[in-house]
């Protein structure tokens, strides 16, 4: 039971469902926005197609060039095309890398967003954005940055392959990790995060073995959801930063990597707050929380081990020098020598004790 605790209220409009995609149109009237850019990758753009085809007058065009990490340069491409057509609106088809190019367009334009994700990284809640120049990466949290709507259609998540649709919920249960012993969480959150444990832990091994599963795809991305709440709207410690730090620095594969360190930082961190993160070893068993999901990671085939995402071991001690550089909150207090031995674990990929 919290004692006291601030809950700021959800601001994004949230449509949840099977066929929802349909009900772009509609949300877009509803933000008074009659022109709208239609972004995804290049892999999704058939995909943007069809819906700016769905949308009639109300597509202003497609831009299909979204990449991870948003880099600055797509974004200014990206500007030119969203000034050119007229549009007041931007809907982001896609997974984080989509959601980002939408959300680095609204910032610099006023733009409203729509985002429509179609994987679990929980961009679409959140008022963070991860930006990259020059190959340094920097991320800013901003009201202006949160996408006014967020469609979650079921129906877009089956084509996620096997591989990414487990990395990828890997990464939303960090973010409900996280969120579990922040000091800004609040019941609404904790409820969640709650919910998300479980429907992951029944959802995961459903769709490995069934990935058109429409229930299961449900339930992973209703989970999805309350992860996304959970990031955005609530405070990231240890486990995000290490994560920032290899991506950015490394350029390891942003779903992987969170999925790599998820057992290892929990079991860090358990040590000092076990009851907060008791909610995950309930849900996922195996007498703790970080043995627990690594036992559950495991099970899915998600990968344990940074040698996984090319990295050596001597990389091992530039990494925490990075991850020391800056000091940030987190509930077991570290030191340089705890996170090269915490990263040596996530390397040679055992079980946590
Ligand atoms: P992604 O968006 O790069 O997608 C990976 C690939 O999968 C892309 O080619 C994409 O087109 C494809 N894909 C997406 N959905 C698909 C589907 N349903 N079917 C088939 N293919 C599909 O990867 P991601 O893991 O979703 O996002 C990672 C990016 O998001 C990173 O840049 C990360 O920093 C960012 N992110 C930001 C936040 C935030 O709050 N700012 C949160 C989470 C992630």
């Amino acid at each position: 039971m919290m004692e006291s605790f601030v809950f700021p209220g959800l601001t994004t409009r949230v449509v949840f469902g099977s066929g929802t995609l349909a009900q772009a149109g509609d949300e877009l009237e509803r933000l008074g926005q009659s022109r709208a850019l239609i972004l995804s990758t290049p892999h999704q753009e058939d995909e943007a197609q069809r819906l700016a085809e769905a949308l009639g007058k109300r597509a202003a065009g497609v831009f299909a060039g979204a990449a991870m990490h948003t880099p600055v340069e797509v974004t200014q491409k990206a500007i030119a095309a969203y000034e050119k057509s007229g549009a007041g609106a931007v809907v982001s088809l896609g997974g984080g890398s989509t959601t980002g190019l939408g959300k680095a367009i609204a910032l610099r334009t006023s733009a409203d967003q729509v985002a429509i994700p179609t994987t679990y990284a929980g961009s679409e809640m959140t008022d963070i954005l991860g930006e990259t120049s020059e190959g340094r990466k920097t991320t800013r949290r901003d009201p202006a940055i949160r996408p006014e709507t967020v469609i979650y259609d079921v129906d877009l998540t089956r084509t996620l392959p096997v591989g990414l649709t487990v990395t990828s919920a890997m990464n939303a249960i960090a973010h409900a990790m996280e969120a579990f012993y922040a000091p800004d969480r609040s019941p609404v959150i904790e409820l969640m995060c709650r919910d998300a444990m479980q429907a992951f832990k029944t959802g995961l091994p459903q769709l490995i073995a069934d990935p058109q599963s429409q229930q299961a795809r449900t339930r992973a991305l209703y989970a999805a959801w309350c992860c996304s709440t959970a990031l955005g709207y609530v405070s990231m410690a240890l486990h995000h930063k290490l994560a920032h730090v290899f991506g950015g620095s490394f350029d390891t594969p942003h779903a992987e990597t969170h999925a790599i360190l998820l057992p290892y930082t929990t079991a860090f961190n358990e040590v000092a707050v076990p009851e907060a993160l008791a909610p995950i070893a309930e849900a996922f068993g195996g007498g703790s929380a970080g043995g627990g999901l690594w036992d559950f990671a495991s099970e899915v085939g998600s990968p344990l081990s940074l040698q996984e995402v090319g990295i050596s071991e001597a990389d091992l001690d530039r990494a925490a020098d990075l991850a020391v550089e800056n000091r940030y909150s987190n509930p077991r207090p570290f030191d340089r020598a705890d996170i090269r031995a915490l990263l040596q674990q996530a390397w040679d990929g055992a079980r946590p004790g």
